[in-house]
């Protein structure tokens, strides 16, 4: 039995978070999601501990759903025909310290390079790990210095790089080249080295752009990860992490306890976050998650046309859903929980957004803008 006070708690919490989460155009969180169809599953103790593709002793997990989650991002990364590997994280964060980890055991004495735009969780990732790292410099649109990396790759010609790349930078969405990163070690005869894509929000969608930006795989990548709950959407922050699968296995350990192999970054794993990306992608299908790119970026250039019409310098990077303005005043920032950092501010625009809250918050920069004129 709960007691009247929880209850009433709980009802005041849940009215809060209902207000919140109608008036949110600054953080990468799709709402546009119903998963009343798995709830039940909240009911098991969900375990997925050890590897996604080998067996084990608990038999309260949701493998399956993992393995078809993790194969359908292997497609959509034009991963190599069986050699890829991956599985169901956390969160973007975890994907990244699992490409870092990979990429350090295979080359202990590398060096990272990232660039300046690059999201503040992979320093204490490399604080974690230990790595030696160098900050690019990066461009006004936020993609990395190809010149910089350039001149900084050949200084350390010795030293195996790991090129930790920007598939949508945090602030204003910019994708490094990827193919362009490995032509630059290519023309330095850099043979070693290691290319790891942080895909966070564009990895569900980077792949069904035109024209299709340079990140995968196919392209040059070693390993990518991938928010479940940024433009997929979903109640708990999870994600993807893809590698090729035989620098996987140089590192596998067996681990009697468990029955499985341990190969992943925690023991006890999410099981219930697979099983929601599962649904999910049966739910929308690559149509809809077609669908749902072409309502944001439609939205995004709307938005961005209606800033400026307005008078206010907003601007975009190609095919960008991210819409970037000048830092916008405490008052909007607050009403429109937006992320804002240094000079500006951004607006993402999620499936779930709407015309008319992009009109009433383009009404509200507008009324603002009058008063400061008045
Ligand atoms: C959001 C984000 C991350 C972190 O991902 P989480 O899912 O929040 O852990 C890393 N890199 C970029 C570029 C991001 O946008």
């Amino acid at each position: 039995m709960m007691t009247h006070d929880a209850s009433s708690q709980l009802d005041s919490l849940f009215e809060r978070m209902r207000d919140a989460n109608e008036r949110s155009l600054g953080y990468p969180s799709a709402k546009d999601f119903d998963y009343a169809a798995i709830e039940r599953f909240l009911k098991f103790p969900i375990n997925n501990v050890g590897d996604p593709f080998a067996d084990a002793t608990y038999r309260v997990e949701t493998r399956e759903c993992e393995r078809e989650v993790v194969a359908f991002f292997a497609e959509l990364f034009r991963a190599p025909q069986d050699d890829w590997w991956g599985y169901v994280t956390n969160g973007g964060t975890e994907g990244n310290l699992y490409g870092l980890y990979l990429a350090r055991e295979l080359l202990p004495n590398g060096m990272v390079y990232y660039s300046e735009q690059t999201h503040y969780s992979v320093a204490k990732n490399l604080h974690f790990l230990g790595m030696r790292h160098i900050t690019i410099r990066s461009q006004a649109s936020g993609e990395i210095d190809y010149e910089d990396l350039r001149e900084t790759l050949k200084i350390h010609r010795d030293v195996p790089p790991i090129i930790f790349a920007n598939i949508g930078t945090t602030m204003t969405e910019a994708r490094d080249d990827v193919r362009a990163i490995a032509k630059i070690m290519d023309d330095l005869a850099i043979r070693q080295r290691y290319i790891h894509s942080d895909a966070a929000l564009s990895g569900a969608y980077a792949g069904l752009l035109d024209p299709r930006p340079a990140y995968d795989f196919s392209d040059g990548a070693d390993s990518i990860a991938v928010s479940g709950h940024k433009f997929l959407g979903a109640p708990i922050p999870c994600g993807i992490v893809i590698a090729r699968k035989h620098n996987v296995q140089r590192i596998a350990r067996a681990i009697d306890y468990i029955g499985s192999l341990d190969t992943t970054i925690s023991g006890s794993r999410n099981g219930y976050s697979p099983l929601m990306l599962w649904y999910r992608l049966r739910e929308l299908g690559l149509d809809g998650i077609k669908r749902r790119l072409a309502h944001s970026l439609e939205l995004a250039a709307y938005l961005e046309t209606r800033l400026n019409e307005i008078g206010v310098a907003a601007w975009r990077n190609p095919n960008a859903i991210t819409v970037v303005l000048p830092r916008v005043s405490d008052a909007i920032r607050a009403k429109w929980q937006l992320a804002t950092a240094g000079a500006i501010s951004h607006v993402i625009v999620l499936p779930n957004v709407t015309r008319e809250q992009l009109d009433a918050f383009t009404a509200d920069l507008a009324a603002e803008r009058a008063a400061h004129e008045a």
